[in-house]
């Protein structure tokens, strides 16, 4: 079933996202060489709670940490650890949640640590532009194929590889709701969309091979030739009509200035 949000609703998903953009901007200031992926936990729940929020992923399906955090290869999901220490060369996927007022924000953005292999640099580029191609086909009147493909064709023209087993959602009072939101598809196929749908749209995108793995601890995932994965993640409203991005990467752009990538 596909909750559609009333424009009051919308603002408070904007507020939560609010919060999880700020707490990607709080970890950029940290993201260095010698940081431990659980020091960014840590920091990511404290700044969550101080600001009224509740960690999204927090307990969700028995999880253990605040956010995931997924270093070069791993794609998705990744748990933070006091063992995972972040090195010189590294990329690192955070996805942040936050609940608040009963609705749930969810973005993701792909740090690089220090200085990194140019093939990765193009890697990350691609991953966000895609983000934002995808984000330009979230109007009413398209499809969620529209979506999916174009973020698919646009990857694989770089010579870049999509994820198949992991998708976008549709994000409310829910973390995941319907409908899903694939990175591969066919335009003009799927659910035809209407003002009123909030959806996470999370390309995830690999270097190598698109297959993945999934590991042993039972949540994180990553690519089967060892090889980097990127992810970038907004939470999107169709209001009247057309994309409107709840989540924000302003933040932490301001933080990186030009280390970003
Ligand atoms: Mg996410
Ligand atoms: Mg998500």
């Amino acid at each position: 079933m596909i909750f559609l949000k009333s424009d009051d609703e919308i603002e408070l998903l904007r507020e939560s996202n609010l919060i999880v953009a700020k707490t990607l901007a709080e970890l950029a200031k940290m993201i260095q060489p010698g940081v431990t992926t659980l020091q960014l936990d840590k920091r990511a729940e404290e700044f969550i709670r101080d600001n009224g929020g509740i960690p999204g992923f927090l307990g969700y399906g028995g999880f253990p940490g605040s956010i995931c955090t997924s270093v070069n290869e791993q794609v998705v999901h990744g748990i933070p650890s006091k063992d995972v220490v972040l090195k010189e060369g590294d990329i690192i996927s955070v996805d942040c949640g936050v609940l608040k007022n009963g609705f749930h924000g969810d973005s993701a953005y792909t740090f690089c640590v220090g200085e990194v292999a140019p093939n990765t640099i193009q890697l990350l580029r691609t991953t966000k532009e895609s983000l934002y191609k995808g984000i330009e086909q979230a109007v009413e009147g398209k499809r969620i194929g529209d979506i999916s493909a174009t973020i698919q064709e646009y990857c694989e023209k770089e010579g870049f590889s999509v994820v198949r087993e992991m998708v976008g959602h549709g994000v409310g009072r829910n973390l995941h709701e319907s409908p899903e939101v694939p990175n591969y598809g066919r335009k003009g196929n799927g659910l035809l969309l209407k003002s009123g749908m909030t959806l996470a749209i999370e390309p995830m995108i690999n270097l190598g091979t698109r297959k993945i793995v999934f590991e042993k601890d039972g949540w994180t995932t990553r690519t089967y030739d060892r090889s980097p994965s990127a992810h970038f993640e907004h939470s999107v409203a169709i209001r009247q009509g057309k994309a409107d991005v709840l989540s924000s990467f302003k933040y932490v752009e301001e933080v990186l200035g030009e280390r970003e990538f």
